[in-house]
């Protein structure tokens, strides 16, 4: 089985941030692109509306991670609308931070639901409409290896959780040529890092932080031509933060 270049993509979590930025770039390349997210319709739409003014083709679904059967529905639905998918990016994911004596048990609970059952989800149901040659994104996170600071134990917990995932994933999928990989950020500029600034970039050895769209060039090249022999990698974008 050969591998398709313009074969539809999926991103879980895609409406703002690096998702955002992801999707813009398969679109970019030409393929049909879906996307979720779960409570901001006002920028899932600019951004499909964007992708269509510019010639490409975008789809902006509302599906909480948290809620598996809305996964599901969201990945028939998008198969529905462009056909099997030869691209799914599960970036969607939540950071709360806090020291464990004082991490409230639902919030461990959302972290989980989001950051590692959501990314179960989106493999599980989407591994029936994925393409053989196809290719699997997941976005964890560089602390899964190194945290460095206090406050971040839950959600590092998380992505170490994914990239083992993923590594499984990749055997799983293997007889399908399906290759399965994890990019693991570090500090890159988004909603989610914008309080986290002051303290970030005079720690970063590269003397910034990451800009959304280095991530979504990493994702391409994964997801691309050049990246068929990669699988069950975890690769670290992070100016150096755990170096
Ligand atoms: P943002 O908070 O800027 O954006 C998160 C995106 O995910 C939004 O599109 C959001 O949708 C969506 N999302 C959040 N929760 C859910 C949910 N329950 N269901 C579906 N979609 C959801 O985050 P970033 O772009 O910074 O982060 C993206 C990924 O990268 C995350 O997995 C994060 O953990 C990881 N990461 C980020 C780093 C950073 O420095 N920024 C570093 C390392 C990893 P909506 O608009 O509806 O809220």
């Amino acid at each position: 089985t050969s591998f398709t270049p313009d074969a539809p993509a999926l991103v879980l979590g895609g409406s703002r941030g690096m998702g955002a930025a992801i999707v813009r770039r398969l679109a970019a390349e030409g393929r049909p692109t879906a996307f979720t997210y779960a409570a901001s319709p006002g920028p899932a739409a600019a951004l499909a509306a964007e992708i269509e003014a510019t010639g490409g083709t975008a789809l902006a679904l509302q599906a909480d991670s948290a809620d598996a059967g809305a996964v599901r529905a969201a990945i028939e639905a998008a198969v529905t609308r462009f056909g099997k998918l030869g691209v799914l990016v599960v970036n969607a994911g939540v950071l709360k931070a806090g020291t464990i004596d004082q991490f409230a048990l639902a919030d461990f609970d959302h972290m989980l639901a989001v950051n590692v059952r959501g990314v179960f989800a989106a493999i599980h149901y989407a591994a029936p409409h994925l393409t053989d040659g196809g290719r699997v994104v997941v976005i964890g996170s560089n602390t899964a290896g190194h945290i460095g600071t206090p406050g971040s134990s839950v959600y590092a917990m998380t992505k170490a959780a994914v990239a083992q995932l993923a590594r499984g994933a990749a055997l799983d999928f293997a007889p399908r040529k399906i290759t399965v990989n994890t990019v693991q950020p570090g500090p890159i500029a988004t909603d989610m890092t914008a309080d986290l600034m002051d303290y970030i970039t005079p720690r970063l050895p590269l003397g910034r932080i990451g800009e959304a769209s280095e991530v979504a060039g990493l994702v391409a090249w994964l997801a691309g031509p050049d990246a068929g022999y990669v699988t069950g990698a975890s690769v670290t974008i992070d100016g150096g933060w755990s170096a």
